[in-house]
């Protein structure tokens, strides 16, 4: 990454904060990328990165995500991001943590922090404990269902767009991850009587599916080559990629995994080949609406998931401008998450002024 200001300015990032302990020895980078809708949300990730730059490159690239991911979701939140250097299973502690409590407290609530890779709710009660700021921790519970429920609501505005109802009964869906989003996922396929074909570096997961749902297990170098309607990545970043995307045999990609394509290149490609895509950081936004939702105080699981249903909608507008524009659906979503926050912002001026 060239110059941190230069990518700042170009990017329109807000702060990047540094935070060190001596006690501790934490290391810690927060990424605010924008505060024009609200509060910036983002977890926070420890992982033992080779090199800082790594560290702060990866802080900012998903502190922007989440800019985007919250606009795109209605939600008065702006996007940031933490990464706390340090291997998880051999760095973390109760001291470190409450240090890093600490340094989130100093900001005053402009950053919000949640869970991220290798920070888990256990993790955020000790953060808790120096800050209010924080949100999913144990007493809260797991956003996973509400992605998933958003997930499947996608797939069903995915399948009205390309195949022309959105019943997915008799349709075939490749699900790769069978973990807390994708084993969810099944479920809700399963009772709409949709077929499944289902993958995951876990035979014991692949196990429980076959046992618990119609499915059929496939190796996970296979799932991409099967003959199906939906393809539904549940597990990694990255997926479509040059050597996936010749192997697919489906007609929708739609699931819950962050950076699906590998590289933006790889969603006009899709386009060209009729796939449809639904943009992950819209389909996969059930989870930041129910941690929100804490965030606001509103319990009510029925209500969260009415609130959620609406990324159903959010999809089919997506879908018809980038039939209408010829823009492949992840570059309308920018759009559209652009033209809020310069709403937001004329809307922020305004209220300053009045
Ligand atoms: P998880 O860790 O519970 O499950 C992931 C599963 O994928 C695991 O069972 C793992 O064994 C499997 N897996 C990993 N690589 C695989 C591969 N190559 N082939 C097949 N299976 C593989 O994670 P999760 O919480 O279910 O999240 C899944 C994805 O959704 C992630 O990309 C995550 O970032 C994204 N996401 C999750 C949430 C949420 O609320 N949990 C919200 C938004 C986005």
């Amino acid at each position: 990454m060239s110059g941190y200001f230069s990518v700042m300015e170009k990017q329109g990032f807000e702060e990047l904060l540094f935070g060190h302990d001596a006690s501790t020895g934490l290391k810690a980078v927060i990424a605010i990328h924008s505060t024009i809708l609200g509060p910036a949300l983002g977890g926070t990730r420890m992982w033992p990165y080779p090199a800082e730059e790594a560290a702060v490159e990866d802080a900012m690239r998903l502190a922007r995500g989440m800019t985007y991911k919250a606009a795109m979701a209605d939600r008065n939140l702006g996007g940031g991001k933490a990464v706390i250097l340090g291997d998880p299973c051999r760095h973390k502690s109760e001291r470190l943590l409450r240090a890093y409590g600490r340094f989130v407290d100093k900001l005053g609530g402009r950053y919000i922090t949640a869970e991220d890779m290798g920070i888990g709710e256990k993790d955020l009660d000790w953060v808790r404990q120096e800050t209010a700021h924080v949100l999913g921790d144990s007493s809260q519970g797991s956003p996973s269902p509400f992605t998933a429920y958003g997930v499947w609501r996608g797939i069903k505005a995915s399948a009205r767009a390309a195949l022309g109802s959105d019943s997915l009964r008799g349709l075939t869906v490749a699900v790769q991850g069978l973990g807390n989003v994708g084993g969810k996922l099944c479920a809700y396929l399963a009772r709409e009587g949709a077929r499944l074909i289902v993958a995951d570096l876990d035979p014991e997961k692949v196990k429980e599916a076959v046992s618990r749902w119609p499915a059929k297990a496939v190796a996970p170098e296979e799932i991409y080559a099967q003959e199906c309607d939906i393809f539904a990545p549940c597990a990694a970043g990255g997926v479509i990629n040059e050597k996936t995307l010749p192997q697919l045999k489906c007609r929708i990609v739609a699931g819950s995994a962050n950076n699906v394509l590998q590289d933006r290149a790889w969603g006009a490609e899709l386009m060209k080949r009729g796939i449809l895509y639904a943009p992950d950081y819209v389909i996969n936004a059930g989870g930041l609406i129910y941690v929100d939702s804490m965030r606001l105080g509103l319990k009510d699981p029925a209500e969260i998931r009415r609130v959620v249903g609406r990324i159903e909608d959010r999809l089919a507008q997506i879908f018809k401008r980038s039939a209408a524009e010829s823009l492949p659906p992840e570059a309308v979503a920018d759009l559209m998450a652009e033209e809020r926050l310069q709403s937001g912002a004329k809307a922020a001026t305004s209220e300053t002024q009045a």
